[in-house]
């Protein structure tokens, strides 16, 4: 017990360590991600970065291990007025700066609807005010079994549950029968159903889900909602978009949200995190398609209204320095190719590893693009453990282990796969 003596009333309270509500109770943010990457972060120092392989970290690293910061956006953070950083950002994001979130998320595959967007930190603060907005405290919120950890924090928080279907079928495609079977099952017990899909560049697999997959989801979702008094949210978390492919290609799936029944609405989840490399700015954007201009002004609205019962409002000086590099077409030229090249980088780095996996018959989750590539094993905590004492580092899943190729150098990726073949034969 700690004992406070509130000088103004000149009463005594006691605050136990047990005032939490039952439901907060047992909650930690320990996250296992940071954790493995303190622990290498630590090692590094020790014995030389050289002879550490820290494959946990999240973001785009060069070769000689330093976080890359996109040139462009260094420039026009550089170029910032102090109102531009300190002035109290709209609510709703400034109109400039979601004028050019929804023309980046889209590029030439706007779909057709009414769109409208509102400012919010991180593609984190989208998947919050869904929840939060679009379902039922008790409901089960559906996403993939291969899923990025933090979903499981953001629907339980919420006191919604989760639940997932298998986001591949064995031979490696979306699995639109899974997905179809839960969608049916959610909506008999419930009206409303939030789904999370992180269909491009997944978090952990790095699997892209094609066009012809995408329509499949959503013609899933339009036959299940026949039925009027049910709705689908559909989330498109597409955090690694402008790493996952030809700049226009990779966006043609957009186009199969146009023109939809108005109980669906599908709302992207766009953020600067990646894309802008702009991760600890916290900025991104709820960008809401919709056939129904009044669900999208209620969707502003709502959400608008959500901003300001949680962060109020968002990061200035992220906001303009997209839009100082949006109103110049030679700015935006430069940010492709910035980031053609470190997709370039990434895809160099998963193909090594994809070739010496195979020669090593090392399985892996099909990789097509993204952040990570997930190698499929049972005693995920094991393999990890083992992987340390040889000073390499990974992220435990339920179901397989996370190897980072966003951050892992071409010379330290040859060679992975003859490790982990040799732990799966010494342990398996
Ligand atoms: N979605 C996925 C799958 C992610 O991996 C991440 C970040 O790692 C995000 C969304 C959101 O990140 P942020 O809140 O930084 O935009």
């Amino acid at each position: 017990f700690f004992f406070f003596n509130d000088t103004a009333t000149t009463e005594i309270y006691t605050l136990s360590l047990h005032d939490a509500l039952p439901i907060s109770k047992g909650k930690s943010a320990e996250d296992n991600i940071f954790a493995a990457n303190n622990r290498a972060i630590a090692l590094a120092k020790e014995i030389g970065v050289e002879n550490v392989t820290n494959a946990t970290v999240g973001s785009i690293l060069d070769e000689d291990g330093s976080l890359v910061v996109l040139d462009v956006v260094k420039q026009e953070l550089k170029n910032l007025t102090p109102p531009e950083f300190c002035a109290y950002a709209p609510i709703k994001g400034y109109d400039e700066f979601l004028k050019d979130c929804i023309d980046q998320c889209f590029g030439k595959s706007r779909p057709e609807g009414y769109i409208d967007a509102c400012a919010t930190p991180g593609g984190t603060g989208v998947l919050h005010h869904v929840v939060h907005n679009y379902s039922e405290p008790g409901d089960e919120v559906l996403i993939t079994d291969w899923h990025w950890g933090a979903y499981d924090s953001l629907i339980d928080d919420n006191n919604r549950k989760v639940r997932t279907f298998s986001f591949l079928t064995s031979d490696g495609h979306f699995n639109a029968a899974s997905f179809k079977e839960n969608v049916e099952d959610i909506l008999k017990k419930q009206d409303n159903i939030v789904i999370i899909l992180n269909g491009i560049a997944n978090n952990p697999t790095g699997y892209c889900m094609s066009v012809a997959e995408w329509q499949s989801a959503v013609d899933v979702l339009k036959e299940a909602t026949k039925d009027e008094t049910k709705n689908a949210i559909l989330i498109a978390d597409v955090a690694y978009l402008d790493y996952s492919g030809e700049k226009e290609e990779c966006r043609e799936f957009f186009k199969v949200f146009g023109g939809l029944p108005k109980n669906i609405l599908v709302v992207c989840a766009y953020t600067l995190s990646k894309g802008f490399t702009m991760y600890g700015q916290r900025m991104g954007a709820m960008i809401g398609i919709s056939s129904d201009k009044d669900v999208i002004k209620e969707y502003v609205d709502i959400n608008q209204y959500s901003s300001r019962a949680t962060w109020s409002n968002c990061n200035s000086a992220a906001q303009h320095a997209m839009i100082r590099i949006c109103q110049d077409p030679e700015k935006i030229k430069q940010l492709d190719a910035e980031r053609a090249k470190y997709y370039k980088l990434i895809q160099e780095r998963a193909a090594i590893f994809v070739e010496e996996a195979q020669k090593e018959g090392v399985k892996f989750v099909p990789y097509i693009s993204g952040f990570f590539i997930t190698i499929p094993v049972t005693n995920s905590q094991a393999v990890c453990d083992i992987l340390e004492k040889d000073h390499v580092f990974m992220v435990p899943l339920k179901k397989g282990i996370r190897l980072a190729v966003c951050s892992v150098s071409k010379k330290k990726m040859h060679g992975l796969a003859h490790k982990l073949a040799q732990i799966g034969r010494a342990h398996v």
